[in-house]
């Protein structure tokens, strides 16, 4: 369906009030928005035809929040992406001009391969990523019959465990997903491939993944026992490490002795991502965190440990559980 069909379709069947819905036509955005809205349209008819959801829609959310939702509304799959979101993907990736020119200057062998900019891969790159994120969430409550909603970055305090199993478990999904189209972009791109073209493009994406992550956060104050979502640096902590964890053990790589060692990709996706500070093309400040040492990893990976132990679900099933059912 095309965007305008769908919008018709959640009117006609009175899953979401039309003045909620944004419609982009004709709108300085529209191609990117219409990108953002086939690719995800595509992918949820995928896991249709597979048997893993059933009916689904993608809508964009008229509301300014930096903010993404999944629910079951009238028997149907919802995954509706703020504008809010997408506003902060355009202006902190798409129209970042400073990153295409900075990554050109420092790995012009890679990026002169790329088929389009590095700021609109990285615009991809976190678009698709929230999309997977909510598909995640669809997936996690495919057992569940009554109508249900969940909110990103809810905003009561109220800590809630099941609440950041599901969406660490959601992220983690996310970024696997992610890794193996990083994986699918660089067999797209580099006819031969090497240890310094994969790593150096990995570095590129995840990079920028991060800031995208980070930016969901509105201060550095760390905590894990509390609130309903975790915070956007563990949070943050979870993805890379799944990404890097997923890529590193890719058979072609290995084959080819392409070695990802996650320890030494890790610091530089955090060094290019602070380089990238310094010079002004991002602006979270996280870099700045990372050096007052606060960061606890330890403690971040212990804070993991509870979380994967936990038994109870209330009834939701683990993203990756739906995905690996697949015949
Ligand atoms: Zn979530």
């Amino acid at each position: 369906m095309k965007y305008n069909q769908t919008v018709e379709y959640a009117i006609n069947n009175k899953i979401i009030e039309s003045g909620d819905i944004f419609v982009y036509e004709d709108l300085p955005n529209e191609r990117f928005y219409e990108e953002v809205y086939n690719f995800c349209s595509k992918n949820l008819e995928i896991q249709q035809v597979d048997g893993l959801l059933s009916t689904s829609l993608f809508l964009y959310y008229n509301y300014y929040s930096k903010n993404a939702n999944a629910g079951i509304k009238k028997e149907h799959n919802v995954i509706l992406i703020n504008i809010g979101l997408m506003r902060n993907c355009f202006e902190r990736f798409l129209y970042n001009v400073e990153l295409n020119d900075y990554t050109e200057r420092k790995w012009k062998k890679i990026t002169d391969s790329f088929n389009t900019s590095v700021s609109h891969l990285a615009f991809q790159i976190n678009t698709h990523f929230t999309y997977y994120h909510e598909l995640a969430h669809l997936f996690q409550m495919s057992n569940k019959r009554s109508e249900i909603g969940l909110q990103e970055r809810g905003s009561d305090g109220i800590y809630n465990i099941i609440q950041h199993k599901l969406e660490i478990n959601a992220d983690t999904f996310a970024a696997i997903c992610i890794a193996t189209q990083i994986q699918q972009y660089i067999e797209t791109c580099f006819a031969e491939i090497d240890q310094y073209i994969v790593t150096n493009t990995i570095t590129i994406f995840s990079a920028c993944l991060l800031e995208h992550i980070i930016c969901f956060s509105d201060s550095f104050k760390l905590y894990y026992d509390e609130k309903s979502h975790p915070h956007s640096v563990i949070r943050m902590f979870n993805i890379i490490l799944n990404l890097t964890n997923h890529l590193s053990s890719n058979p072609k790589y290995i084959k080819k002795g392409i070695n990802i060692e996650i320890n030494f990709l890790f610091r530089k996706i955090l060094d290019f991502h602070a380089e990238l500070e310094k010079n002004g093309i991002f602006t979270s400040g996280f870099s700045d965190f990372v050096n007052s040492k606060m960061l606890d990893n330890d403690r971040i990976l212990k804070h993991f440990k509870e979380i994967k132990e936990l038994d109870k679900s209330d009834g939701y099933i683990d993203a990756m559980d739906v995905w690996n059912s697949r015949v």
